[in-house]
C-alpha cells in the first residue's frame, strides 16, 4: 500500500513551503519541497554553463542531479546538498527561481524529475508541496490543499523576508516578479498551477501561519 500524502499546491509566496514543513515536523512525515528540484537544476545549470532553453541537455542533468536533502533537525529546517556542497540558500533568490520557471516548463525536464518526486512517498507520510503535486505527481492523495494569497500580499511577505535578511529590495520590483512568475506558471502548456478538482482552496491573506496550520490539521483529523 502507498504512504499517505498530503499535497500543498499554490503560487509563490502563499505560505505553502512553511506549512509543508510545519506539518511534515508535526505529523513526523517526510518532506517533498518539489520547488527545490526545480531551482537546483536551474542553479545546476548556470554551473555547468547549460542555457536554460536547451531541453535535451537539461533533461540529462535532471536525470543525473546528485543532490541530498537532509532532513530538518534541531529547529533548522532541511537542508539541500548539490554535488557535495551545501546550497540551501543559494538556491533562494529570485533569479534562481525565475530560472526554475523557465526549465519547469519543459516537458521532458518534467518527467526527468517524476520518479526522483514520487520515490519521496514512504512511510509514515508525506508532505509535498509546489505547483502540481496534487494534479500531476500525487494525483491520488487523499488530501489536497491548494493555497493563494493576494498577488500584494505575497509580495508583502516577501519584501518583509528579504530586508530581515538584509538586502537591499523593492516592493513594486518584488510585485512585478511574482505577476511575471504566476503568469509563466499558470499559463504553460504542462503541468500549469491550478486547483486539483478535489483539492481545498485556502486562501492566506488574512491568515496566519498558525491558521493555515490549524485548518489543515482539522482536516486531517477530519479523515481519520
Ligand atoms: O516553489 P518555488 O518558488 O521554489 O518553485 C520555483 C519554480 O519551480 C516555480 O515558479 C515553478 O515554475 C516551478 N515548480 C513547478 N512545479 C512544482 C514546483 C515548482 O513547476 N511542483
Amino acid at each position: 500500500v502507498n504512504a499517505p500524502v498530503i499535497t500543498i499546491d499554490g503560487p509563490s509566496g502563499s505560505g505553502k513551503g512553511t506549512v509543508a514543513g510545519l506539518l511534515a515536523k508535526q505529523l513526523g512525515w517526510n518532506l517533498l519541497d518539489s520547488g527545490a528540484l526545480y531551482r537546483l537544476l536551474a542553479f545546476c545549470a548556470r554551473n555547468h554553463g547549460v542555457d536554460l532553453s536547451n531541453e535535451a541537455s537539461l533533461k540529462l542533468l535532471a536525470a543525473h542531479l546528485d543532490v541530498q536533502f537532509l532532513a530538518a533537525a534541531d529547529g533548522k529546517p532541511q537542508r539541500i546538498i548539490l554535488e557535495g556542497e551545501e546550497v540551501t540558500d543559494a538556491i533562494r533568490n529570485e533569479t534562481v527561481g525565475a530560472g526554475a520557471s523557465q526549465v519547469a516548463a519543459l516537458p521532458a525536464v518534467r518527467d526527468a524529475l517524476l520518479q526522483r518526486q514520487r520515490a519521496f512517498r514512504e512511510a509514515p507520510g508525506l508532505i509535498a508541496d509546489g505547483r502540481d503535486m496534487g494534479t500531476v505527481v500525487f494525483e491520488d492523495a487523499p488530501l489536497k490543499v491548494f493555497l493563494t494569497a493576494s498577488a500584494e500580499e505575497r509580495a508583502n511577505r516577501r519584501y518583509l523576508q528579504l530586508k530581515a535578511k538584509g538586502d537591499d529590495v523593492n516592493l513594486a520590483s518584488l510585485l512585478d516578479e511574482i505577476r511575471a512568475r504566476d503568469e509563466r506558471d499558470t499559463q504553460r502548456a504542462v503541468a500549469p498551477l491550478k486547483p486539483a478538482a478535489d483539492a481545498i482552496q485556502l486562501d492566506s491573506t488574512q491568515l496566519s501561519i498558525e491558521q493555515v496550520l490549524e485548518r489543515i490539521l482539522s482536516e486531517v483529523a477530519n479523515r481519520d
